[in-house]
């Protein structure tokens, strides 16, 4: 696939047929469209790279906002259209799969948009937060159900370890939600607009990061379970009784009763445990389940 298109490949928009496939659902209500951008708090100074661009319906309510847009688009016949429309220079679109694109060539820092392709919104999470450090935020729209996920507590059955992921590096905000008539075709499932504000630290210290982060995927393996016999593999019963005491956490807790500062006090006392050489052999395991 080729990151730029020639002229020459032009179709018409007329002709244009979505691909539901691609997640193809065109925000069309301008009122909804304008509370979106408003949301997003531009500045003339700002860089955005935009995911899914499709027909432009965000892009060219942000494009007199801001310095510049790189818009990542993988429908060839969307990308073409669009640098069609605009000078190269403030709008620069590139032919690309978000997931495969290399972000090594963009300067920091950035505003990461986009009304998502809800069939790929758990990998673009992912990668957004794999790369969180040349962004200061994500406004998106999701289905509501997966947006719920995002800002749920402990102890509701929203919470998961992705809760976890998102809330340790950024601070999400479900900011309101978004009819289906204000799309089209009209999607089946609910929609909401959210914002990941990235946070300039972590939420919690912790001594080891892929530790605390295995250790989290590894909990909610077996969410319901006894936390601490989900991790009878890691340390003997002795050592992990006084790492739950240490950390405060109750002997009967369940992985989705514990907040992001729980687990983080968790792996800590399970780091200095290790450190102390009372490492056990499963823990190479723990980072490999991961
Ligand atoms: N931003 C437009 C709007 O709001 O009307 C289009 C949004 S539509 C929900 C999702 C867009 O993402 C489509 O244009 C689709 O072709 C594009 N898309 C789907 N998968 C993609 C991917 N892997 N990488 C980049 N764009 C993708």
């Amino acid at each position: 696939m080729s990151d730029t298109l020639s002229f020459s490949q032009s179709i018409k928009s007329s002709a244009f047929v979505p691909r539901k496939s691609l997640g193809q659902n065109f925000l069309v209500d301008q009122r909804m469209i304008a509370r979106m951008v408003r949301a997003c708090e531009f500045s003339r100074s700002d860089t955005v790279l935009e995911i899914g661009p499709g027909q432009g319906a965000l892009t060219f309510i942000i494009l007199p906002q801001v310095q510049q847009i790189i818009a990542v688009e993988t429908d060839a016949r969307l990308a073409e259209q669009l640098i069609l429309t605009q000078p190269p220079d403030k709008l620069k679109v590139i032919h690309k799969d978000f997931l495969k694109y290399d972000f090594s060539d963009l300067t920091p820092p950035l505003k990461l948009v986009g009304n998502l392709p809800y069939y790929i919104s758990t990998p673009i999470m992912l990668r957004f937060l794999e790369q969180r450090k040349i962004f200061t935020d994500f406004h998106f729209t999701v289905q509501l159900e997966f947006g719920k996920r995002l800002v749920a507590s402990p102890g509701t059955k929203d919470y998961s370890s992705l809760t976890c992921f998102v809330n340790y590096f950024t601070e999400p905000t479900l900011l309101f939600h978004i009819p289906n008539s204000a799309f089209r075709p009209a999607p089946k499932i609910k929609s909401c607009f959210m914002r990941l504000k990235v946070r300039p630290q972590p939420l919690v210290r912790v001594n080891d990061e892929p530790f605390f982060l295995n250790l989290v995927r590894l909990s909610f393996l077996q969410r319901r379970k006894m936390l601490i016999n989900t991790l009878s593999s890691l340390n003997t019963r002795t050592q992990l009784t006084t790492a739950f005491e240490k950390a405060s956490i109750p002997l009967n807790a369940r992985a989705e009763e514990l907040t992001v500062e729980q687990f983080g006090s968790l792996a800590n006392q399970l780091t200095k445990l290790h450190s102390a050489g009372n490492k056990s052999e499963s823990d190479t395991c723990l980072l490999m389940d991961g």
